[in-house]
């Protein structure tokens, strides 16, 4: 069953032709002419399953995910402070290599095609030169941090630098892996970044029509250091100082004021959900019918693995109807519209809409395909967003495929060993663990 997620959400029988790494027919119209085109290089079978477009990660950091297990039972600003700055200083480009790596294997196999990553502040370029490797399309950006209580001076650079760094990886990695990598900007917080360094970012991502990535209104502790450091909530001085606009994408969003909504919406930016995230770290539960009812563009990720603690868009999904049940009493999101979330809207959010989330004629065959015959999955629901949101996991996707490429079958990866992936993990791991000078 193809769930195509198109502007009709159309969910039909049929088959998906594809060529040059593009979807080129959908539909019950092309399977004869596939069965007998010689042409035709590869058949998947694909019967029991729904094929549906590849999931879109909105917001994480593959630089995080040595730290999963290492940095439990924190709020926001005393987990960075601890734990996650303090280990991404110890950072080398072995170890990130192996973060990155490891991030790649989780998310291919649950049908993750797309991600909107943050680096660290060094080593991003390793990052970008893995993440094309892997097979994935990737939006990759440097943290920039010129200031912060608490942030181990390795990381903290000048604000030209680090701004010069940004546009270096720019240079070298946007429009890389035949365009499946791109590079945004990514100034870390509020209070991580110093009013010269906002303003520097908002002017080269305009000139260079580069998206700004960020985090904003996550917990309330940060709010209150926030406005002790700027005098304005994050939305208040990101709509001041002309942060706000159609590539700005904001993490998290917990804490907006309807104000602060309309200003977001105003200025055609997005905001990206992270409920796993939001609850491990008790940083509050974001209101997203109230995202979508103000005409924002959204879409949903898991964060780090430091704070999840997996990569798992199923897990995002599921916690994402079930706190919209909770706080959304007067129209909670539908499995459909979070099934948006995780594609097409997803795919708007962080400016890819034209080209990717849906499975459409002329868009990238960005494809995942789950297993819908599982016994656990059995008496299926009429409703496949139903099954797919509340009922099925990772270890249902059969198959992900990037622009054509399969990466990802039954099990297998074509471009990863799990094993040796996992192996390095763990002893990269253990010697950054060593390395790390905790406060
Ligand atoms: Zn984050």
């Amino acid at each position: 069953m193809l769930v195509c997620m198109d502007p009709d959400r159309r969910v039909l029988r049929g088959d998906l032709l594809v060529r040059d790494g593009r979807i080129t027919a959908v539909g019950p119209a092309v399977s004869d002419g596939i069965a007998r085109d010689p042409a035709v290089a590869e058949r998947i079978d694909a019967s029991g399953c729904y094929v549906l477009p590849g999931f879109v990660h909105g917001h994480l950091h593959t630089c995080q995910t040595l730290f999963r297990g290492h940095a439990e039972q924190s709020d926001l600003l005393a987990w960075l402070r601890e734990s996650i700055w303090p280990m991404e200083a110890a950072h080398t480009e072995a170890s990130i290599a192996a973060s990155a790596r490891l991030a790649a294997c989780e998310l291919i196999a649950g049908g993750t095609t797309c991600i909107n990553d943050m680096g660290s502040v060094h080593h991003t370029e390793v990052t970008a030169s893995v993440l094309e490797e892997s097979g994935l399309r990737a939006i990759v950006g440097k943290a920039l941090m010129d200031r912060g209580d608490g942030v181990p001076a390795r990381l903290i650079e000048d604000q030209g630098r680090a701004l010069h760094s940004g546009l270096a990886l720019a240079k070298r990695f946007h429009g890389s892996g035949d365009g499946r990598l791109s590079v945004s900007l990514a100034p870390r917080f509020i209070l991580s970044c110093s009013e010269a360094l906002w303003r520097d970012v908002r002017d080269a991502a305009r000139e260079l029509g580069l998206l700004v990535h960020t985090h904003l209104a996550e917990s309330r502790s940060e709010g209150v250091e926030v406005e002790r450091a700027v005098g304005l909530t994050a939305a208040r001085y990101f709509a001041e100082h002309g942060l706000l606009g159609e590539r700005f994408v904001g993490a998290h969003g917990v804490w907006l004021e309807p104000d602060e909504l309309a200003a977001i919406r105003s200025a055609h930016a997005a905001l990206v959900h992270c409920p796993v995230a939001n609850m491990k770290l008790g940083s509050g539960l974001a209101r997203v019918r109230a995202w979508r009812d103000s005409g924002i563009r959204c879409g949903i990720g898991s964060d780090g693995a430091a704070c999840n603690n997996r990569l798992d868009m199923f897990a995002e999904m599921s916690l994402a109807a079930g706190i919209s049940r909770v706080v959304d009493s007067g129209g909670p999101l539908s499995a459909r519209e979070i099934v948006e979330l995780a594609t097409c809207e997803g795919a708007r959010a962080i400016g890819l809409g034209a080209t990717i989330g849906s499975l459409e004629a002329g868009k990238h065959a960005d494809i995942t395909v789950l297993d819908a015959s599982a016994p656990e999955l059995a008496p299926e629901s009429d409703d496949p967003y139903v099954t797919i949101v509340h009922a099925m996991r990772a270890a249902h996707v059969r198959l992900t495929m990037v622009a054509g490429a399969v990466l990802y079958r039954n099990g297998q990866w074509s471009g990863l060993d799990p094993e040796r992936v996992a192996s390095e993990a763990r002893k990269e791991a253990a010697a950054l663990l060593r390395r790390t000078e905790r406060p």
